[in-house]
C-alpha cells in the first residue's frame, strides 16, 4: 500500500500511513539535511519515506524526532541508524518500560515487525529543545496530556506544527498516563504560535483557517465530555444512558480515522464515567478534609497509583 505523500510547506511534506489510523509523519527538509518527525509503524511504509527522502534530500536525515512512545510513531527509527534521534525524556522512559514488550506482542500478529528494533532516543530534553540546521529552526515542545510523554515539533521557517496525538480528529484520554486538564493546557499553548497549518497525530492536515478553531474546539470537546459525565453520575444514571451521547452530539464528524473517531469517543466517556465513580466512592468512605474538594483527594491517589 502506497503511503500518501503531501506538501504541507515549501520544504516540509506529510506522510499518511495506509495500514494504521492515518498515523502521520513528517520530513524537513535543508541543505544540510533532513529532520524527521516520527517513522510510521511498518517497515514496507518508512522504506517509503527513505526512498523519496533518497530524492529530496541527498544530505541525509540527521535527526528523528518521537513525537510519543507508541509504536506506530516509532517503530521506524531503527531504519535510520546515522541519525540522531530525539525524545522528550519521559518518551524513552516508556520506551525502556513498555517497548520491548509491546514489540513482542506486536510481532505475533505482524511478522513483518520481526525487521524492527525498539530504538532508544539519545538526545532527550525536558521542557523543549532548538534544533537549527541548514537555515530551519525546528522547536520541540513538550505537550503532555493525552500522554505524560508528548511532544509537538514547530517549524518555525515554514509556520507547520507537527501536533502528535495532542490534535486528532477527536481528542483521546482513554488511557492509564491521561490528564486532562494537563491536556488542555497543552492545547491552549498552541495559540501563541503563529501557524499555517497543523498536521495532526493522525488524520487530515489542518489549514490556516481551521488551526485556531481546531484548537478551540479539541477544548471545547474536553470540557463537555467532563460536564456531561458530572452531570449524569449526579443524577445516578446508567453507562448505557451515558453511551446514548454520540459524538456528533458534541459537533464533530463520526467519518474521520474510518469511523475510528467513533470508538474513541465512547473510550473517553467510559474512561471519564469510571474516574468519576472511583471518587464517588472515595468520597462516601469517610468524611473528606474540610480544607479540599470531595474529588481531589480521590485524583490524587489515582495519579500516585498510576506512576
Ligand atoms: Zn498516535
Amino acid at each position: 500500500m502506497a503511503v500518501t505523500r503531501t506538501r504541507v510547506a515549501d520544504d516540509t511534506w506529510v506522510f499518511t500511513s495506509e495500514l494504521y489510523a492515518e498515523v502521520n509523519a513528517g520530513l524537513v527538509i535543508s541543505p544540510e539535511g533532513g529532520i524527521l518527525i516520527d517513522t510510521l509503524p511498518f517497515p514496507s511504509e518508512t522504506a517509503q519515506i527513505i526512498q523519496f527522502a533518497k530524492r529530496v534530500c541527498p544530505a541525509g536525515i540527521k535527526y528523528v524526532i518521537n513525537t510519543i512512545s507508541h509504536a506506530d510513531h516509532v517503530y521506524g527509527s531503527c531504519f535510520f541508524p546515522e541519525a540522531e534521534l530525539i525524545a522528550q525524556e519521559k518518551a524513552r522512559e516508556f520506551l525502556i518500560k513498555y517497548g520491548r514488550k509491546a514489540l513482542d506482542e506486536a510481532r505475533e500478529y505482524t511478522p513483518e515487525l520481526f525487521k524492527v528494533e525498539i530504538r532508544l532516543p539519545k538526545l532527550v530534553f525536558n521542557e523543549g529543545m532548538l534544533i537549527r540546521l541548514g537555515g530551519k529552526t525546528v522547536h520541540a515542545m513538550h505537550a503532555p496530556g493525552p500522554s505524560p510523554d508528548v511532544c509537538v515539533v514547530h517549524v518555525r521557517e515554514e509556520k507547520v506544527l507537527f501536533a502528535s496525538d495532542l490534535i486528532m480528529p477527536v481528542p483521546y484520554i482513554a488511557t492509564p498516563f491521561s490528564d486532562i486538564e494537563v491536556y488542555k493546557r497543552s492545547l491552549a499553548k498552541l495559540h501563541d504560535l503563529n501557524l499555517e497549518a497543523i498536521v495532526q497525530g493522525h488524520g487530515d492536515i489542518l489549514l490556516r483557517g481551521e488551526v485556531s478553531s481546531s484548537i478551540d474546539e479539541s477544548i471545547q470537546y474536553l470540557n463537555d465530555i467532563q460536564a456531561l459525565v458530572e452531570r449524569l453520575v449526579k443524577e445516578g444514571a446508567t453507562k448505557h444512558d451515558l453511551l446514548q451521547y454520540d459524538i456528533e452530539q458534541f459537533g464533530r464528524s463520526r467519518i474521520p480515522l474510518g469511523g475510528l473517531v467513533r470508538n474513541f469517543h465512547k473510550a473517553n466517556l467510559l474512561h471519564l464515567w469510571n474516574q468519576a465513580k472511583a471518587r464517588h466512592r472515595q468520597g462516601s468512605q469517610g468524611a473528606p478534609s474540610p480544607h479540599r474538594k470531595q474529588g481531589q483527594q480521590a485524583e490524587e491517589l489515582e495519579s500516585t497509583a498510576t506512576r
